[in-house]
């Protein structure tokens, strides 16, 4: 990979009328016919001038209706307030308001999205949005192009949860897959961070068992050839990942 991608945000067309700003933190919007839909709000405020005129210009200055969070971590937020007081917008996180397990649907004209809760990888609150007729998919902080969402030990009880939620993203078969931070991708990156997932756990986790040292892991579970253009993987994120399967590990949560 030659140079960042999100050195510079860009818009992606995700779909007629159907957006992202890709960047280190993302937001998306879509035009529902009658009113415009947006998620997540960033972690910039200064950053609402340059948002707020890239939204009217691409869905010709129809009002914000809904700002959906996937969760309320500071950088999915901070723009909420502009479009409160500039539209009167409804803000839907688990937050501000009780999302129905089996999930919200947003209908326009146009298009419908779906508010889906899928609490417990990355915050209790973690949800994702789906637009079925578009097949785009925002997972929020789920998925991070190699980082384990959880900072918790990964126990059975934990592990099971990442694996089946992972396991409902794939199963969407989204054509555009949105994570919180960095590029925009799709279903083969969910699959390819399934697979890895269970590698790490199963090498990892097996070195430990052997009695290997940390060094000694370090240095044989190095990142796989296929994930090497993975976005701020080889810099820190397969260290970090590689770095909480071991205090796992050493702290018997693996057997648990
Ligand atoms: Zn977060």
């Amino acid at each position: 990979m030659t140079g960042d991608p999100t050195d510079t945000p860009v818009i992606v067309t995700a779909g007629d009328g159907f957006f992202v700003r890709q960047a280190i933190d993302n937001m998306g919007w879509c035009d529902m016919g009658d009113y415009v839909l947006v998620v997540d709000a960033l972690e910039d405020a200064p950053l609402e001038d340059e948002v707020m005129d890239a939204i009217a210009e691409t869905t010709g200055g129809k009002p914000v209706k809904y700002v959906l969070n996937t969760h309320s971590h500071y950088d999915h937020v901070a723009l909420n307030g502009a479009f409160v007081e500039r539209f009167g917008a409804e803000i839907v996180n688990q937050r501000t308001t009780t999302v129905d397990p089996s999930g919200r649907l947003f209908e326009g004209a146009d298009r419908k999205v779906w508010m889906i809760p899928m609490p417990g990888c990355h915050t209790r609150e973690d949800c994702v949005i789906w637009a079925p007729d578009d097949r785009v998919l925002f997972v929020g902080d789920i998925f991070g192009w190699g980082l384990i969402p959880s900072g918790g030990l990964l126990d059975a009880k934990l592990r099971h949860l990442l694996r089946e939620t992972y396991q409902h993203l794939i199963d969407f078969e989204a054509r555009v897959v949105v994570p919180g931070h960095g590029p925009v991708c799709g279903t083969p990156e969910l699959i390819r961070w399934a697979e890895y997932f269970d590698w790490l756990l199963e090498t990892a986790g097996g070195l430990v068992a052997d009695g290997k040292s940390d060094d000694e892991i370090k240095r044989t579970v190095t990142p796989p050839e296929n994930m090497l253009d993975w976005w701020r993987f080889v810099a820190w994120k397969h260290a970090d990942a590689l770095s909480k399967v071991l205090m796992s590990a050493r702290r018997g949560a693996l057997d648990a």
